[in-house]
């Protein structure tokens, strides 16, 4: 062994929640979340991997279990709007508008950070990522453990995120102490993350949120894009991301049908389609097929996106020929984010 390097060798622990026994679950996992170990999840975005936020090694030890870069900060997690002035030094007024339109739901406030925070929970930046999760187990989890849980996905670094406990037990089983399993995500990518400590809100992350919502509520938003170095960068957005262990190729424009019939004949090795249901119609039949959903029906291509992703890779496909010709309304917009940076490379077609 190399001196320094982690040992993983933790039995995980996977406890199923029901009606009846999700509250003591919780109260459980809420300890264990108190004794500084790491929990994993369920909320409506993805599975979270939740620590003391305000405990460093408890923290660290995230990072470590998920092999991700210490200069990504981790979102904090709070059960009620309260319990932001515990992380954040003030609470902007549009953070509020926010809180109140769209808490508990799938949107992080990036605020101004109170010094408690440590710094390896936000990369060491100056502001705290914040959110309250419209989940009954999470509010429940964070309410028990009595302190903030910072929380990112529970996946591998680069890997797509977890939509279910399984996804969690196969990329960090034996890396840490305890899964909760709450079945299935009902979104299925992650939370839309604003920044609010500027002038102008900046979208750092499209997300669960989508941004028609936000510009509903709060008007004018920037959008924060590779091109524009002028305002502020979610760190997490330079690394490689979501990426199954097939290559991907990502299919835009008019003619994905044609365009996707034929890459998917010219491959010589075992090929995975993800459609929309209009495309499957015209595409025939070839490789692993899977439908994401209609093309306006853009919470099932979210929901279904990360899953059949890790699906494929069960079916060890080795090329993931992915159709782009969705909307990118609402949560559409974040479903083809994670695509974006999923692909190696990207066709678009006339
Ligand atoms: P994850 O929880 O892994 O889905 O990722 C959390 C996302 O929130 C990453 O893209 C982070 O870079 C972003 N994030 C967390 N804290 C901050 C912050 N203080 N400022 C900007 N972005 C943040
Ligand atoms: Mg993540």
């Amino acid at each position: 062994m190399i001196p320094g390097e982690p040992i993983f060798s933790k039995s995980t622990r996977v406890l199923h929640i029901n009606q009846n026994n999700t509250l003591e679950v919780c109260r459980f996992a809420g300890e264990v979340i108190r004794r500084g170990e790491l929990v994993a999840f369920p909320t409506e975005t993805v599975y979270g991997l939740g620590a003391d936020a305000l405990n460093q090694q408890a923290v660290r030890n995230i990072f470590s279990a998920k092999e991700r870069p210490a200069d990504n900060p981790l979102i904090v997690h709070v059960s009620n709007t309260d319990e932001v002035k515990r992380v954040a030094k003030n609470t902007p007024k549009i953070a509020q508008v926010l809180m109140d339109a769209f808490w508990p739901g799938p949107l992080t406030l990036v605020l101004p950070r109170k010094n408690i925070v440590p710094d390896v929970t936000t990369g060491g930046l100056d502001t705290v990522a914040v959110r309250m999760p419209d989940h009954l187990a999470a509010l429940e989890l964070i309410r028990e453990a009595g302190v903030p849980v910072a929380a990112p996905s529970a996946n591998t670094s680069g890997k797509p995120s977890p939509t279910t406990a399984q996804h969690v037990m196969d990329d960090l089983g034996g890396r840490i102490d305890m899964i909760i399993d709450g079945g299935r995500v009902v979104i299925g990518v992650e939370s839309t993350v604003i920044d609010v400590t500027g002038n102008i809100p900046v979208l750092l992350r499209p997300g669960g949120v989508g941004i028609e919502e936000l510009q509903e509520i709060i008007g004018r938003i920037r959008v924060s894009t590779p091109e524009d170095v002028s305002i502020p960068r979610s760190p997490g957005v330079k690394y490689t991301h979501y990426s199954p262990e097939a290559t991907v190729v990502l299919v835009t424009g008019d003619g994905v049908a044609g365009a996707i019939r034929k890459l998917a004949e010219e491959y010589e090795g075992k090929v995975g389609l993800l459609l929309c249901r209009e495309t499957a119609e015209t595409v025939g039949d070839m490789g692993e097929k899977i439908i994401l959903g209609s093309r306006n029906d853009v919470e099932s291509i979210a929901r279904n996106l990360f899953y059949s992703l890790r699906l494929l890779d069960k079916q060890h496909v080795e090329l993931i020929i992915a159709d782009g010709s969705f909307s990118v309304e609402g949560v559409g917009l974040a479903a083809m984010n994670r695509l974006k940076k999923a692909s190696s490379k990207l066709i678009h077609t006339g």
